[in-house]
């Protein structure tokens, strides 16, 4: 479809020149127009209003105003209420594997039912949904396919901006380092979403098999993890070389790269090869904080992961991997409230990655909590509605849609509310006060009907 001349929107910002296209007289469908009106919107940037209004046309908001502005103008167009209304929210960081473990052995169980994982992440899609959750960024797993199944209307789910494989060096975090060699090699090779790459060429091509694959954006370790069994979370991972070359690479395809961090080695390497996002950086001080303001660069930090495994506790994890988590856990909790006095830009994100049915925890749907720790560590309340929507799509550098925010031109993804997050922003942590979910312009849950996908 792209580069096509019958093409009719392009959809990624490389694309999105004019295109001519040939000449029909009835070419422009009818768009469908309609206002919702909230007591209280919440625009994602900027200062709230009360008794507020959008016009929506098709699949993009048109106005943004009171409702008494609009009231003559927009009489003749179906209105619909709701008590707060907001961006729908964005989760920078999940991931869609369709996981009841967090272990090595779990990802190759996940690629080697890839129905079954399939199945899993359909329902993961359409709980995300359904918390109000348009949009979502996803860091390493199936995001690609399960995206082109909403997209083909298979399947309901937020949009799905997608990193593909992890990119590692061997040994690092997206390795099984219990793992026979070769017997990892070939799970690779037959789609789990894992890459190893060691020495520039390598790296080179672990990029660029990521954007054949049509990744939105690359994710590579920038240090060890608290899952992986041998690295140690403190310590770098890609060299400096190694990550300079990624990060040009995938600038060269107008990607921006996400780096795992938690140590700060690899955070500041990171920052300074050109990284634009720091996922968890856990480690991260007042002169991290700084690089990463002077850079421009977001923190992804990922509480809620992090608390929900110290709830799940030893049973859940290896030995190590559970000292590992302790030891994070401290660190993060002084890391993210730094970042948030020196004015680091944040996006929310969990690392959601679990899909068991009937957990309290291992789930996906419960992603708004993260908001609950934002506000724990220093936000605002509409701080922290900013960073689960505004700040969402800079995530993504130069393939961020006009979406996350109630605004002209942006993407008419929003949702309702029954009550205010800013009182209690405990309000978004789960689908219980989302009343209404709209994703491009289409309603998808309102009072009585959840989220289907039929
Ligand atoms: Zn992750």
């Amino acid at each position: 479809m792209r580069g096509s001349p019958f093409a009719i929107e392009g959809r990624d910002a490389a694309f999105s020149m004019p295109i001519r296209r040939p000449m029909h007289f009835d070419e422009e469908p009818k768009k469908d127009s309609f206002c919702v009106t909230a007591d209280l919107l919440i625009p994602g940037k900027g200062e709230p209003i009360k008794d507020g209004t959008i016009v929506v046309e098709g699949n993009k908001i048109t106005k943004v105003a009171t409702i008494s502005e609009l009231a003559q103008e927009f009489s003749h167009l179906p209105k619909y209420h709701v008590q707060v209304l907001m961006p729908g929210m964005w989760d920078c960081h999940v991931h869609l594997l369709g996981l009841q473990k967090v272990a090595g052995p779990a990802f190759v169980e996940s690629q080697q039912n890839m129905a079954l994982t399939g199945a899993r992440c359909a329902r993961d899609a359409m709980l995300m949904l359904e918390a109000g959750f348009t949009s979502v960024r996803e860091m390493g797993g199936y995001g690609l396919q399960i995206d082109r199944a909403v997209e083909e209307g298979t399947l309901v789910g937020p949009k799905i901006y997608s990193a593909n494989c992890i990119i590692s060096p061997t040994g690092g975090h997206a390795d099984i380092h219990d793992m026979h060699r070769p017997w990892f090699e070939d799970a690779c090779a037959h789609g789990m979403p894992m890459a190893n790459a060691d020495g520039v060429p390598e790296c080179l091509k672990a990029v660029r098999m990521q954007l054949r694959a049509g990744a939105n954006v690359i994710k590579i370790c920038g240090s060890g993890g608290v899952g992986s069994e041998r690295d140690n979370p403190v310590d770098q991972q890609f060299s400096d070389e190694e990550m300079k070359a990624m990060v040009d690479e995938a600038a060269r395809a107008q990607r921006i790269i996400g780096a795992h961090c938690h140590g700060k080695p690899g955070i500041m390497a990171a920052l300074k090869a050109g990284v634009k996002t720091i996922e968890h950086g856990s480690y991260l001080d007042e002169e991290a904080a700084d690089l990463m303001v002077e850079k421009g660069a977001v923190l992804v930090a990922t509480r809620l992961i992090v608390e929900n495994g110290l709830v799940l506790g030893k049973e859940f994890f290896s030995p190590a991997g559970y000292a590992k988590l302790e030891a994070v856990a401290t660190a993060q909790w002084n890391a993210m409230q730094i970042a948030i006095k020196k004015g680091v830009m944040c996006a929310t994100g969990t690392d959601s990655c679990g899909s068991i049915v009937g957990s309290k925890l291992v789930k996906q749907g419960l992603n708004g909590k993260e908001l609950y720790y934002h506000v724990e560590a220093g936000m605002t309340p509409l701080q922290a509605i900013e960073a689960a929507t505004a700040n969402g799509p800079l995530t993504l550098g130069p393939q961020a849609p006009k979406a996350g925010q109630l605004k002209e031109g942006f993407d008419a993804d929003f949702i309702g509310l029954d009550e205010s997050p800013l009182d209690d922003i405990r309000v978004l942590g789960g689908p219980k006060h989302v009343t209404h979910v709209w994703r491009q312009g289409k309603c998808y849950k309102s009072p009585g009907h959840p989220v289907s996908s039929l």
